[in-house]
């Protein structure tokens, strides 16, 4: 559950196939690259979706209404969860570094180089992403300079 080597948070996702929308869908997302996948867990019974979606041409329903979801148990899967994407944001972000620190100490303890040096990857990353979106809370968008 990695990609540009951050950490992977679960959230609830609105998701289009074909017509149909479905919300409320297990997701996972990366808070820095943005990547995202439909959580494996439940990634079988979107399968379903996926096939309904070639027979119907446009539907609105919540997933958690048409498939068995175990909220809680998901949520034990990952170490962070927030139910609205719009929570994907800077004080995440902080949360997320506070995190990597804390078992920065415990690799550090064990002296696991391998895990230590992956959460220093991990650290970089996130700390990165999060000097940027201050840098543009701050300053708000970048404007194109008039003359290119
Ligand atoms: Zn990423």
């Amino acid at each position: 559950m990695q990609c540009c080597g951050a950490l992977m948070v679960g959230t609830k996702a609105k998701i289009q196939v074909g017509g149909i929308v479905v919300a409320n869908v297990p997701f996972l997302v990366c808070p820095v690259c943005g990547r995202g996948e439909i959580h494996p867990k439940v990634y079988g019974e979107f399968e379903i979706i996926e096939e309904m979606s070639e027979h119907i041409e446009s539907a609105f329903f919540y997933f958690d209404e048409v498939a068995t979801v175990d909220w809680d148990a998901l949520k034990e899967t990952v170490p962070f969860w927030v139910d609205d994407e719009e929570e994907v944001d800077e004080r995440l972000l902080a949360e997320l570094i506070d995190h990597t620190l804390d078992l920065y100490g415990a690799a550090e303890h064990l002296a696991d180089e391998a895990w230590a040096g992956e959460l220093r990857r991990r650290f970089s990353v996130l700390a990165a992403r999060y000097r940027d979106r201050l840098a543009f809370a701050e300053k708000g968008p970048y404007e194109e300079p008039a003359n290119g």
